[in-house]
């Protein structure tokens, strides 16, 4: 099927069963009924018609009620995480979607101009689609990634969705109801079978979506069969979740909370390490008691919480922010991990910044705290050769350049190994920089 023959609504995976009564979950279909709606201007409401039709929007009562401060609307930066905003698709993008819906037309109309307008959007930046599939016996797997020697991304079906989304999402296709899109797989006997055969993969991490939308008795099938195929090169399991900022009673009274934190002591106590990679974007995600009592509980069972997050124009996009962000997270026993830079998808436009303010906001804000918080790398592109750090602006023989290095790289050999960009003032992602010293090419290519 080609993509435009087939029509999508949005929301259609809004009401699945969930385990907490209170979780009350909001897209396009309901946002109206959201009670601060009501403090919106009429235009507002239609950017984020116009808007969603496009980039996939949810929300929830606890970013609503606990996380979004509504005395500062537009400009408030939890808002701007979840709810569209008219600049995030550019003017002739929204304009299209605008004149559609002033017109009336109908949904399977808009849903094909939406799919075109999607597909613009660089939906699989870093050739996700094509690279790091790794296969077995002749077959694709269809929902793993494996694109760094150690560490096996594994997408299980179930966990696909979010408890809302953020919308600089680099990973926002998945979510469209475009099955081209989709990335996932329910079985796990095939990843166990592949990381047998690649003694060298440590980590296996889940991820999506968020794991962790997860039912604990979906999640724990997986981990049970890992943890009985006693894998001896397995080391850590990971879980890359977004749930203590967007749904911290998961951990605490969703009807399965308890299981869920009793499987994390299990892979604990088999002597595997868990670490749950969080994403904490601004600091006021870790300021609710929720989310305190949450890591704590989290904490208890022996996993480790390590944090990451993108730069991002609109929401964190200040030094002294993740300064104290890094700070807080340290004092709740959570490392910092990485500051990635917004990646080429989706509504790059409107939350990046250039690689050079990217370094300034990373550098003043790791000369303000102490080594405790100096775990954390960045700022970091996740693109096609690997993990690119920033290290800098320098001059180098008379010409301004860039000063880079893999963290992670296709090819471990060439981690940790400086290499130069041109100096562009302008330049926001790793495809727009070009060798230094009149090389044709990075060492690596
Ligand atoms: C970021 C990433 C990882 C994990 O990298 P670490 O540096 O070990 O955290 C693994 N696979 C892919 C494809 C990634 O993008
Ligand atoms: S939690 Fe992660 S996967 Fe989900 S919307 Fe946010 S960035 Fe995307």
């Amino acid at each position: 099927m080609t993509l435009q023959s087939r029509i999508i609504h949005p929301d259609e995976d809004l009401q699945v069963a969930f385990q907490n009564p209170k979780y009350q979950p909001y897209g396009l279909k309901n946002f109206r009924q959201i009670p601060q709606i009501n403090s919106l201007t009429d235009e507002q409401i239609f950017d984020i018609e116009v808007v969603a039709r496009v980039l996939p929007f949810r929300t929830n009562n606890y970013v609503i009620d606990e996380l979004i401060d509504w005395n500062n609307i537009p400009n408030d930066p939890l808002y701007i995480l979840n709810f569209p905003q008219k600049d995030m698709l550019k003017k002739h993008h929204y304009d299209r979607i605008a004149a559609l819906l002033k017109s009336g037309a109908d949904e399977d109309r808009i849903s094909l101009v939406a799919n075109q307008i999607r597909e613009e959007l660089d939906p699989h930046p870093a050739g996700q689609l094509t690279k790091n599939r790794p296969s077995l016996d002749g077959n694709v797997l269809p929902g793993v990634q494996h694109k760094y020697r150690e560490t096996l991304l594994f997408f299980p079906t179930q966990g696909q969705t979010c408890h809302a989304y953020c919308t600089f999402c680099f990973r926002w296709p998945q979510f469209t109801g475009i099955a081209d899109y989709k990335f996932a797989m329910s079985e796990i006997e095939p990843v166990i079978k592949y990381m047998r055969k690649h003694p060298d993969v440590t980590d296996i991490l889940f991820t999506g979506g968020d794991p962790l939308f997860m039912k604990t008795k979906i999640l724990e099938g997986y981990i049970n069969a890992i943890l009985q195929a006693d894998l001896p090169n397995l080391r850590t399991i990971r879980i890359g979740s977004k749930t203590l900022s967007y749904w911290p009673y998961r951990f605490l009274t969703d009807n399965d909370a308890d299981a869920l934190l009793t499987l994390f002591e299990k892979i604990v106590s088999n002597g595997i390490h868990l670490a749950i990679m969080a994403h904490f974007n601004h600091p006021r995600e870790l300021s609710t008691p929720a989310v305190e009592l949450a890591i704590s509980r989290i904490r208890q069972t022996g996993a480790q919480i390590r944090a990451q997050s993108p730069v991002l124009n609109h929401i964190n996009n200040d030094p002294d922010l993740w300064a104290s962000m890094w700070q807080r997270q340290v004092e709740m026993g959570v490392v910092p991990y990485y500051m990635f830079v917004a990646r080429n998808t989706g509504a790059q436009h409107y939350f990046s910044i250039s690689l050079e303010e990217a370094w300034k906001v990373f550098r003043k804000a790791y000369q303000q705290v102490s080594g405790l918080a100096r775990t954390v790398r960045g700022p970091v592109m996740s693109c096609n050769p690997g993990k690119v750090q920033v290290l800098g602006v320098s001059e180098i023989m008379n010409e301004k350049v860039y000063v880079l290095r893999a963290l992670q790289h296709r090819n471990p050999k060439h981690v940790m190994k400086p290499f130069y960009a041109q100096y562009d003032p302008n330049a926001i992602w790793y495809n727009q920089l070009k060798p230094a010293f009149g090389e044709e090419k990075f060492f690596f290519e």
